[in-house]
C-alpha cells in the first residue's frame, strides 16, 4: 500500500523489512524495491550477505553501531531520510526482521510524514519466525502452546515487563534484545512462578550461515549465555516448543 502523503517532492522513502538474516528470507516487494532505488539506508540488523547481493552501483549507507564508535541517533537518521528523499531520491530504508516489530518505526513515520514525504512501509520475517523455522520449531502448538509473545527485554523502564502476566505454561515467549537481562528474565520468570527446569532456547544469528543455537532451562540461562559467550543478536525462547525441539534434536543425533 503506497500512502502518498503530498506529491510536492519528488523523493521517496520505502521502509523495508530484511529479514532475519539470509539473503533469501526478503519479500519479493521488498527486493524489488531495492533494486530500483537510489539510496539504500540500512544498519546493522542487516546481515552482510543481504547487503552482498545488492548490485554495487546502487548508493548505500550505514547508519548502524560501529564498535567504538557512537551511534547515529534516531533524530540524525530520520533527518537524513527526509534530506535525500527531498533530493527526489528513491530510498530504501532498510531494516533488520520486521520494521514493524521493535523496529523504532513511529520516529522514522512521523519525520516522513511531517515533511510530506511519500512512504511505502514493507513488512518483513522478523527473527522469532525465521530462527523458528531454521531450529525446525513452531512457535506455537496444538495443546502445548496456544499463545506467542514476542517482549523486548531491553526497556529502559524495567517495571514495564509484566513479568506476573508471563508465567503461562501454554505460551511461546520470545525475548528480544534480552541478553543483557538474561538473569533478570530468568529470575523473575522463576519468582513468578515458572519452573527452574521450564525450557529455554537461546539462538543466535539465526538463519544466517553462523547460526547457534543452545538449549537450557530457566535457571542455567544466565550460565547458558555466559559460558557460550552468546552474542547480539540472539533471541531468547521459552516453552514447551522448545523442550520438544530439544527432543527431536537428541532423537536425530541419536
Ligand atoms: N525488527 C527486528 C527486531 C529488532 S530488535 C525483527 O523483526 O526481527 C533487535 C533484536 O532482534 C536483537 O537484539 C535480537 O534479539 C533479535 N534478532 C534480530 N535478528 C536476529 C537473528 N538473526 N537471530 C537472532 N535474533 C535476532
Amino acid at each position: 500500500m503506497q500512502q502518498s502523503i503530498s506529491t510536492r517532492f519528488p523523493g521517496e522513502v520505502a521502509l523495508v523489512g530484511a529479514g532475519p538474516g539470509d539473503p533469501e528470507l526478503i519479500t519479493r516487494k521488498g527486493w524489488r524495491l531495492l533494486l530500483n532505488a537510489d539510496l539504500i539506508v540500512y544498519d546493522a540488523l542487516v546481515s552482510a550477505e543481504l547487503m552482498a547481493e545488492i548490485p554495487g552501483h546502487i548508493a548505500r549507507h550505514y547508519v548502524g553501531k560501529r564498535k567504538g564508535q557512537h551511534s547515529h541517533s534516531q533524530a540524525d537518521i530520520c533527518r537524513f531520510l527526509v534530506q535525500q528523499a527531498r533530493l527526489g531520491k528513491r530510498v530504501v530504508r532498510l531494516k533488520g526482521g520486521d520494521p514493524l516489530i521493535f523496529g523504532r518505526l513511529t520516529e522514522e513515520l512521523d519525520a516522513l510524514q511531517a515533511a510530506g514525504i511519500p512512504f511505502t512501509l514493507v513488512p518483513g520475517i522478523t527473527a522469532a519466525s525465521g530462527c523458528a523455522a531454521s531450529c525446525g520449531l513452531s512457535l506455537t502448538e496444538r495443546g502445548i502452546a496456544s499463545s506467542l509473545r514476542f517482549i523486548t527485554a531491553s526497556h529502559c523502564d524495567q517495571r514495564s515487563v509484566p513479568w506476573a502476566d508471563l508465567t503461562r505454561r501454554d505460551e511461546t515467549l520470545v525475548f528480544y534484545m534480552g541478553l543483557s537481562q538474561a538473569s533478570r528474565i530468568s529470575q523473575e520468570l522463576q519468582r513468578h512462578g515458572l519452573p527452574a527446569d521450564w525450557p529455554v532456547m537461546l539462538i543466535e544469528r539465526g538463519t544466517q550461515p553462523d547460526q547457534r543455537s543452545i538449549h537450557t532451562h530457566l535457571a542455567g540461562l544466565p550460565q547458558a549465555v555466559e559460558m557460550h559467550r552468546v552474542q547480539a543478536p540472539a533471541l531468547i525462547l521459552i516453552g514447551q516448543v522448545a523442550r520438544q525441539a530439544q527432543e527431536k534434536a537428541q532423537s536425530q543425533a541419536a
